[in-house]
Parts: C-alpha cells; structure tokens; sequence
C-alpha cells in the first residue's frame, strides 16, 4: 500500500486534525488560536471568482489546428501556413444564464478559441452565429440588462426582451437565428462556430484583406425542438458539458472544417451591405467559403478552475498578419474582454498556465498582484542595458491604413443594401424549411406568451416579425392571438 501523505496547512505544516477544531476542554468554545480552521473557513469563503456577468456557464476542451490549404496571399500569420499545427483551446458557453443554470437554455452559444501560436496567443471569441444583436457597444450592457435579471424581483422578464428588441430593429436577424432551433443546439459537437466579426489579413507584402470565419462542425447540425430542449434542462441540465467530456474521453474527437471568406480591402468601402456591421452576413454568392484547415478538439480539461473557470479570452489577442477591423462591436470588445479578466481574475491573467502564451513573453509590464514573471533586468525602454527591442515595422507592415473623418457620434454610414430586415427575410424565404419555419413561430410565440407579456407588448412583437415577413408576422399574430396589430 502506498504511504499517503500528511496534510497540511498551506504554509506546509503539518495538520492537526481533520475533524476536530481547537476548543476548551471537549465541550467548550473554540479558540482563535486554532490558524489551521481559521485557513480553512478564510481559504473557502475566497473559492469562486466572480462569476462572468456574461457567458458564466460553459465548458471546454483543447486541440489543434491544422492548415491544409495555402492562403498565404492573404495572410501571413505563422497559424494559418499551409502545414502548420497549433494546439488551441476553445470555451463553449451559453450568454445569459448563472453557473448553475442549465446547458440546453435558448440562447446564442460562446465559442471561443484560443490558438497558442508560435507568434503569441491568437483569440478568436465567437459564437455559434454569424451575426449579434446589436452593431454599437454603446447598447451592450443595456441588451444584456434587457436579458439577465431584473433589479425589483430577481425574475428574467420576456417582456423586458421584447422590449429591448422591437426598439431596436438591427437585431431582427439575430433573433430570427435565436428563434429557430438552432437556439438550441443538441451539443457542443453539433453546431458551428463564427468568429461573426470581421477582421483584417494582411500578407507578406503587407497587401490587405478583410476576412470572416467559420468552423463548421464535422458532426452535423443537431438541434433541439423547444420541447427537447426544455426536457434536457430538467433531465440533465449540464448535459453540453457532459457530452463534450464524455466523447472526448472515449476518443470520439469532434472536428470542424476551418472555412473563410476573403473580401478585398478595396471591396468593402462600397460593398452592397456594410461589411462591418454585425448584424450582417456576407452573402456566399459575393464572397463564397474556402476551407483552409480542420479544427479538433482531442484533449479534456484535468482542472475545471484553473482550465476553464480562469480561461481568459480576448479579441484584442492578434498576431501579426491579422488585425482588427472597424466593426465598432469588435471595437469596444477589444477593450472590454481584457478588461473583465483584469478585474475576475486578477491583471496577471495571461500569466496562468492556460492563458500563458506558447511563445516567450519580453513584456515590461511587471509586479501587480500574484505575480509569477518577476524581471531581473530592465524595467523601461529605451534602454542601452540589453532589454527587449520592439519587432518594428516590418513584421506589423500592413495593419496601417489610412482613415479620416468628423468626430461624431452617428449610426454606420448605410450602404446601398443595408436595412434590418432583407438578411433575415432571406433566411426566413430561402433557407429555412417548412419545418423550421414552424418552429420557428412556434418558438416566438411560446416565448412573448410568457404571463409577464403585455397585450400592448403583443402587438409590438406581431410588427417587429412582419418587417421581416408578413407570412412570419401574421403566424405569429395567429398564434400570439392578436387581431388587431
Ligand atoms: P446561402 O444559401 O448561400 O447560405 C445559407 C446559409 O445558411 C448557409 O451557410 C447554411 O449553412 C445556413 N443555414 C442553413 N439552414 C439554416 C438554419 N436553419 N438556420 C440558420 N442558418 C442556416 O445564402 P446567403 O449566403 O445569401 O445567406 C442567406 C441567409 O442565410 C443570410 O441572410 C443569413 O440569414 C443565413 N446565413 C448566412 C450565412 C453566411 O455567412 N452567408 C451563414 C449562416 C446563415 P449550414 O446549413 O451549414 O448552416
């Protein structure tokens, strides 16, 4: 039999007890004296971090990205050479909901990877559509006050939801994608992955592109009805973190092929939609997919706290040959995710072993609280001691390009297509089945028939799916039963 070790405090002395705190004599109170308890009680009031006000519950794996196509005319960054292997991890996660709540909630899902390149991390935090709800970070933390609870009650409101939404018509898309089932993704393993925003490629010569990926998921599309989904939630409400564990452990590893679409610097300034609004697609007729390489997740977590819990992503991790474009989502996301680690997790996030960059880190960043990256050298530039010197222009060549214009605070310029409605009337008229389309009306009127839903609220709900279709919004007024919208 192997020898156990003796527990200890976490100093390194040994314990005590295990049961039995100090006290006087057996019946008596206990003493303050007693350092090993007072670390016990102390160490596990500090257990949980705060929890992310968004994407809380989720979960994850690692594995590796593999380049099969060469697109080195597009892009120079090291990850995406054709040959090229880069271990990754990725989070998946729900938007609104705590914890504890369950997997299987309609709800965008996260899908964020991280690529530990040889450059550096690469982070590509997406979701499981191409689009969102809004396409100004000025409204975020309002949608998301629109989702979560409300301040009065504690209660979720689908009042409140809709509206958020019928006053905001750039997320008719988005909702229609919601209210499909693809809200509510059987797995993990069986929906896609966008990075939804674009962002820029730049090649060797420094010739620039803009770019959108999609990963699509190898597995299939797998959906929930309304009905399965809310079964799930009862049944097994951490289910998506079960099935991506288990599959992985029986070696049944899920993989999605890595497809991009390329527009042309030059293209976008009068492209037929504005191609930085994220509530738009790129149409594959203007810009079709090109697969590049295949994503696989191969690896389960050993800690979930230190894995998952503590895994930091944030768009504004670029290697050279990508860089951010002027979606103004993408804009305010690349201050707000690193913003949100420093304060969870501490401004030391990137130095935990999951967030720890592949690649050497020469940074002059030091000390700040738990600090493990204590330079010996010198701590400011420029310096004649010997210190790290910046990589200079030639391998950022191509990130620059030239903009001018008002300061003003003003929606996108319109370009000659762009309006809220003609993407997800697409998707209702053209891609869509006569089955989704069902459930998809089924879906929104279950949702705005919720008790807290005001008849007036109705009425607003049937014109906001008539802009997008009147077959839609009529089955939804059917439904909803209202007659006079
Ligand atoms: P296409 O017919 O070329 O593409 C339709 C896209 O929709 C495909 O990517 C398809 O891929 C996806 N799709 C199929 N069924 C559903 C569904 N039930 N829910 C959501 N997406 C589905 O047409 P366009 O490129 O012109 O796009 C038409 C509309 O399709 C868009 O307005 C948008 O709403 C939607 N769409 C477009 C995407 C794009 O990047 N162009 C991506 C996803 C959706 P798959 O079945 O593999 O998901």
């Amino acid at each position: 039999m192997s020898e156990r070790p003796i527990a200890t405090t976490d100093a390194g002395s040994p314990a005590p007890s295990l049961e039995h705190s100090q006290s006087v004599g057996p019946n008596g109170p206990l003493l303050l004296q007693d350092h090993y308890l007072i670390q016990k009680m102390a160490h596990f009031n500090r257990e949980r971090v705060p929890e992310r006000v968004v994407h809380a519950k989720g979960g994850g794996a690692y594995g590796v990205l593999e380049i099969t196509e060469d697109v080195s005319q597009f892009t120079k960054a090291k990850l995406f050479q054709k040959g090229a292997r880069t271990e990754s991890l990725v989070r998946f996660s729900t938007v609104a909901g705590e914890l504890g709540s369950a997997d299987t909630a309609r709800d965008p899902r996260g899908f964020a990877v991280k690529f530990y390149t040889e450059d550096g991390n690469y982070d590509i935090v997406g979701n499981n559509t191409p689009i969102f709800f809004i396409r100004d970070p000025q409204k975020f933390s309002d949608f998301i006050h629109s989702q979560k609870r409300r301040p009065d009650n504690h209660l979720r409101d689908h009042n409140m939801q809709w509206d958020f939404w019928t006053l905001s018509p750039e997320s008719a898309h988005q909702v229609t994608f919601l209210m499909t089932d693809r809200g509510t993704p059987a797995s993990w393993r069986h929906m896609h992955g966008f990075g939804s925003h674009t962002f820029l490629w730049y090649n060797a010569a420094g010739e620039r592109f803009w770019v959108k990926y999609h990963f699509k998921t190898d597995q299939g599309i797998r959906n929930f009805t309304a009905a399965e989904a809310a079964a799930a939630q009862v049944a097994d409400p951490d289910l998506h973190i079960r099935d991506l564990y288990e599959a992985i452990r029986r070696g049944d590893d899920p993989s999605w092929t890595v497809n991009v679409q390329i527009m042309p610097f030059e293209e976008a300034a009068d492209y037929r939609f504005n191609p930085f609004d994220l509530t738009k697609v790129w149409p594959h007729a203007d810009y079709p997919e090109i697969t590049i390489g295949r994503w696989t997740l191969n690896r389960n977590p050993e800690n979930y706290f230190a894995e998952i819990e503590q895994a930091s992503f944030e768009p504004s991790s670029f290697v050279p040959g990508i860089g951010p474009s002027p979606d103004k989502m993408l804009q305010g996301r690349l201050f707000s995710y690193p913003d949100a680690h420093r304060y969870r997790i501490g401004p030391n996030y990137l130095q935990l072993p999951v967030n720890q960059p592949k690649a050497p880190v020469h940074s002059y960043n030091f000390d700040g609280p738990m600090t493990y990256r204590n330079p010996a050298g010198p701590v400011y530039a420029p310096n004649t001691v010997g210190g790290p010197v910046a990589a200079g222009p030639d391998v950022w060549r191509g990130e620059e390009y030239e903009l001018a214009g008002e300061i003003v605070r003003s929606a996108y310029h319109p370009h000659r297509e762009d309006d809220d409605f003609s993407q997800p009337r697409a998707l209702w008229e053209r891609v869509l089945s006569d089955t989704d389309r069902a459930h998809l009306v089924d879906n929104v009127v279950g949702h705005a028939s919720a008790p807290e839903v005001t008849d007036d609220m109705k009425k607003r709900v049937v014109g906001y799916w008539r802009n997008i279709h009147k077959d839609l919004g009529d089955r939804v007024a059917q439904g909803l039963g209202v007659t006079d919208a």
